[in-house]
């Protein structure tokens, strides 16, 4: 027995993440995305234009219109490629080529928000709302000069705004002054969370039950997961709510001793996902009863879960790993 669990090690490596906090995910990993300031970008595009005589002079293999006007970029129907780039055909008689250039980037956000499933996207002011957003990366994809991941999962707030990120953001934190007393003096030591799935599809609930596995070990800061809501200390929300898992939902808040935390896990469970608008769902409790954690994600990683809840129960990652 022994001999094969040596075995296993051997061939499948050591799996145990030491210490949580140092973890680097790959650059693949969608994590925090960063937004860059459209004016920036646009200031970026006109330093780029040709001066007037070679830019005319490219534009000889470009697309046209029938009228014979060289086609603008919104023109060329998709998949067709052309020099007409998103610069002017000609500049205009002051010789600048500003305002179209600055048409286009603001063409581009209004595409944006057009573009996103959800509507997270906002083109002005330029925003993106983490809690809406499903991290499908289509944004980056067609705008990398104006949305861009980076792997950061450290996006645990408890502050519903603080997701709703703009240029300029970097970084999503926990606002202590928000955090109520009693969940750090309570549950600074150990914490028994009951999850409800509210109607999702697996995933987060997945990523949830990965957070215990033998690579990220969440017990070891004395948290873990309950299968019944007398013994647990708090509820985590995963799923848009249907309208059928809103009363079991209640029942099972109310089950909860006091004092007691609410954490809503990943977009679905955030602002509805997908389903925001679906008359499938029924989302009042979250009006009645005010998230303790946010954890955006689509799905959770089990990163940005553990952080998160270390945060809010005021743990520190250094002082544990010490213990150990
Ligand atoms: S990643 Fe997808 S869901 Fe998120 S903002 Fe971009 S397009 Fe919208």
């Amino acid at each position: 027995m022994f001999r094969t669990k040596l075995r296993v090690l051997r061939s499948h490596g050591i799996q145990y993440i030491k210490h949580l906090d140092e973890a680097v995910l790959p650059e693949i990993f969608r994590g925090r995305p960063i937004l860059f300031d459209p004016e920036e970008t646009r200031a970026a595009h006109v330093a780029t234009v040709p001066d007037a005589t070679t830019h005319l002079a490219e534009n000889g293999d470009s697309k046209r219109t029938t009228d014979g006007r060289i086609a603008s970029q919104a023109e060329i129907p998709e998949g067709e490629t052309g020099k007409t780039t998103c610069f002017p055909e000609k500049h205009n008689n002051n010789g600048n080529s500003m305002p179209r250039t600055y048409d286009v980037i603001h063409r581009e956000l209004a595409g944006l928000e057009a573009l996103c499933p959800t509507g997270a996207i906002t083109a002005v002011p330029f925003s993106l709302d983490l809690g809406r957003c499903l991290f499908c990366g289509e944004c980056a994809r067609r705008a990398p000069h104006l949305v861009q991941f980076t792997n950061d999962y450290h996006m645990a707030t408890n502050d519903r705004l603080a997701l709703n990120i703009v240029p300029g953001t970097e970084s999503i934190k926990l606002d202590p002054d928000r955090v109520r007393r009693e969940i750090t003096r309570t549950f600074g030591h150990a914490l028994k969370l009951r999850e409800v799935c509210a109607g999702g599809e697996g995933s987060t609930e997945m990523e949830l039950g990965a957070s215990m596995n033998v690579n990220f070990d969440f017990g070891r800061y004395g948290i873990d997961f309950t299968a019944s809501p007398r013994h647990a200390d708090g509820l985590v929300i995963t799923g848009p709510i249907s309208a059928n898992m809103a009363r079991a939902l209640e029942i099972c808040y109310e089950a909860v001793a006091e004092p007691k935390i609410l954490i809503v896990a990943g977009t679905d469970a955030i602002s509805g996902g997908l389903f925001a608008n679906s008359p499938a769902i029924d989302r009042r409790f979250l009006d009645r009863v005010q998230p303790d954690l946010y954890l955006p994600g689509n799905p959770v990683h089990p990163l940005t879960f553990i952080h998160g809840v270390m945060a809010l129960t005021g743990r520190s990652f250094r002082k544990t790993n010490r213990k150990r």
